[in-house]
């Protein structure tokens, strides 16, 4: 049973809106690309996973923030017995295992990532004794991409290559008896916990004054659109969404790049591009969010 399913990482996000918005170095193109990599071999793993029918409570992409740290899991296997952890890699190319680290044959450092998985066991470990709970975590590396290689890499029983992953997991689930879901409280308790807010420090700077602003397609992207009084219409590939849709989908992408700064009608109209009526924009924000300080001086929450 899938409790939480995978989406795009608040980082994912952030640099989608970025790369629509603004000019972003040949770097944090990279670091865009990587993303996008990092899902697309995710769903990869969850598509196996799926297809073994394997009876556990499955938690993707959860984000767990300490006092000192914030760690994201890729896969939870939770079964009655124990629990499963995942670091889902999709690395392409030919890799060197030396010095108990991954180098790439241009001879770049790559975290150990057997190492990174064992940190966020012990990570999970603490977070389970703390809930009152004492289970097993067993953590693999799964190298979901069948474009790699690694060479000299030793035997390790924590790492998987995408072609082992339906034998793992049906080695797995047949000598499972039929489960109890008692963990079901625990599962809860994690997702309770997973931090959607959470803003990772390694982004590219940005300020609302550099930015793009206007309403984007959410087929194509583009910014080009003509609108009637209900629907706005892309210039670019014809897609048809409702204006009051548009206008909030775009208020929420700057709520994910500037959580800390207030929303208000005067910014969220700035942000729209300065083509929508203020009255239209207070319209949608009085529909999705909290008024603050009616008057001058509001502005718009969640809650
Ligand atoms: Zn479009």
């Amino acid at each position: 049973m899938i409790l939480k399913e995978r989406s795009k990482s608040i980082s994912h996000r952030i640099l989608e809106v970025l790369n629509n918005r603004m000019t972003l170095s040949a770097n944090e193109k990279v670091q865009y690309a990587n993303q996008i990599k990092g899902l697309k071999g995710e769903k990869m793993f969850d598509h196996i996973l799926n297809e073994t029918g394997i009876d556990a409570l499955v938690i993707n992409d959860l984000l767990l923030s300490t006092k000192d740290t914030s760690y994201q899991i890729d896969s939870l296997v939770i079964t009655d017995e124990k629990i499963y952890l995942y670091e889902v890699k999709n690395y392409s190319g030919t890799f060197v295992y030396k010095d108990n680290g991954l180098y790439s044959t241009s001879g770049h450092a790559i975290q150990d990532p057997v190492a990174q998985a064992e940190r966020k066991r012990s990570y999970l470990y603490n977070l389970l004794i703390q809930l009152d709970y004492s289970i097993d975590i067993e953590v693999y590396v799964v190298f979901i991409n069948s474009n790699s290689y690694i060479y000299d890499l030793p035997k390790k029983d924590a790492i998987l290559f995408a072609g082992q992953l339906a034998g793992h997991f049906k080695d797995l689930a047949e000598p499972l008896p039929k489960q109890s879901d008692k963990n079901l409280v625990l599962a809860k308790q994690l997702i309770k916990r997973h931090n959607d807010m959470y803003h990772p420090t390694n982004l590219p700077a940005y300020s609302f004054d550099q930015l793009r602003k206007g309403i984007r397609c959410s087929s194509c992207d583009s910014f080009s659109y003509n609108k009637s009084r209900q629907n706005i219409y892309c210039n670019v590939c014809g897609k048809k969404e409702p204006a009051a849709q548009a206008i909030h989908r775009s208020i929420e992408e700057f709520k994910l790049l500037f959580p800390e700064t207030p929303l208000t009608k005067d910014i969220a109209y700035t942000w729209c591009g300065n083509e929508w009526k203020k009255s239209r924009i207070r319209k949608v924000l009085e529909t999705h969010y909290r008024v603050h300080n009616r008057g001058r001086g509001s502005y718009y929450t969640d809650d």
